[in-house]
């Protein structure tokens, strides 16, 4: 089975002061939730994102990847279905069209649909209606019908379809322009369309309470609310002639190198000591016991590695880390780049979770004199 899909999103209503497909939520746009989901399952050969003339330069920038086309918004909904439609391929057999404002669609959802239109032509998942409904004069604002209930289902998508079957209905009906999804022109050729049960999860982004409760439940999905955690860590080492200087997991260049059991990088220690200290963990002498011969010599990367696996025993990740060297020498500014990536590599985060900055001690005391370096860590973590 060769499956394509269609997302639209060229709706340019700015009802939440801008379109809602391109509002932000949880790190990412709308449509990007929704173009990942689908990128998600392998089975599905191609994406067309149909974008507005308005943004289609920019937002194709940002979307584009491998599987993804792109095709540009008519002047309705179902003009944009027809334009997106146009890029899927002759030998495609089921064809899913999915809202762009769907951000929460499953990889469930998507193949319950593909699966049942495959079988039997066109399938919509929809969800039962939960509220009783009325029907009402629109100006007058008097109920004029209660119809049952049961009967009613709220419709999602992606609705999916053979491709003959939604070529047909699209080919049948080109002016349908009041259509709000194709379902309705497939129903209208007389195609029987057949309704995927799914729950009410997968919500259309329209108002601004539909953004706070779509990011309630990718928190939900992702485990639920994270704590942060901060810790503190402080080090502090001689600076002796005739070793090597390693800060940060770097070798800086000079005579005097950090007296210590380890290769004395005062930066990892203090830094790991923050990490355990956010963990609730102690600190590492606690982990490696200076007085234990067996961790004489051990390079510090070696530290934090036992500092990581705790982080990924308390199922924790590091969102930042930010340190202070204190030293009157060498000027650590040169060194800020190449110890910051260091940092980051050392402790498997992007850059910009990580920050590297110097102080001198102004000659104050044995630091200020030249004699050693500390440094002071702050770390947060997600628990
Ligand atoms: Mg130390």
């Amino acid at each position: 089975m060769k499956v394509e899909a269609v997302i639209v999103a060229g709706g340019s209503g700015t009802r939440m002061g801008k379109p809602k497909q391109f509002l932000s939520l949880a790190g990412k746009t709308v449509v990007e939730w929704s173009l990942q989901a689908f990128l998600d399952l392998p089975e599905i050969e191609k994406v067309v994102v149909v974008l507005g003339p308005e943004d289609f330069r920019e937002r194709k920038k940002k979307l584009s990847q491998p599987h993804v086309v792109f095709a540009e918004a008519g002047a309705t909904r179902m003009g944009s279905v027809r334009n997106g439609f146009k890029q899927i391929s002759e030998d495609a057999d089921v064809v899913a069209i999915h809202d762009g404002a769907r951000p929460l669609v499953t990889a469930e959802i998507i193949r319950a649909a593909v699966e049942e239109a495959y079988e039997s032509g066109a399938a919509v998942p929809a969800s039962r209606v939960k509220d009783t409904l009325k029907k009402v004069a629109s100006k007058s604002l008097w109920i004029s019908d209660t119809p049952t209930r049961s009967s009613f289902w709220a419709a999602q998508t992606p609705q999916c379809y053979r491709r003959e079957v939604l070529e047909e209905a699209l080919s049948r009906f080109p002016d349908a322009a009041a259509a709000t999804d194709e379902s309705q022109l497939v129903e209208r050729c007389g195609h029987k369309v057949r309704v995927v049960p799914v729950g009410s999860e997968n919500l259309k982004v329209t108002m601004p309470e539909d953004l706070i409760m779509a990011e309630a439940i990718l928190e939900h999905r992702q485990g639920g609310r994270r704590r942060t955690a901060v810790g503190f860590g402080f080090d502090v080492h001689r600076l002796v002639e005739g070793r090597e200087l390693w800060l940060a997991g770097k070798k800086l260049p000079g005579k005097k190198g950090l007296l210590g059991h380890s290769d004395g990088d005062a930066v990892l220690h203090a830094a790991c000591d923050a990490v355990l200290g956010a963990l609730g963990a102690g600190e590492i002498g606690l982990l490696f016991p200076p007085e234990d011969p067996k961790f004489k010599g051990i390079a510090s990367r070696e530290i934090v590695a036992e500092v990581l696996k705790k982080l990924v025993e308390a199922k924790a990740s590091l969102a930042n880390l930010d340190v202070t060297i204190v030293a009157e020498e060498p000027k650590m500014k040169p060194h800020y780049a190449a110890m910051r990536a260091s940092l980051a590599e050392v402790f498997a985060v992007p850059l910009e979770r990580v920050n590297v900055k110097a102080k001198s001690h102004e000659g104050l005391g044995e630091i200020g004199k030249g004699q050693a370096i500390a440094c002071h860590a702050v770390a947060a973590v997600l628990l």
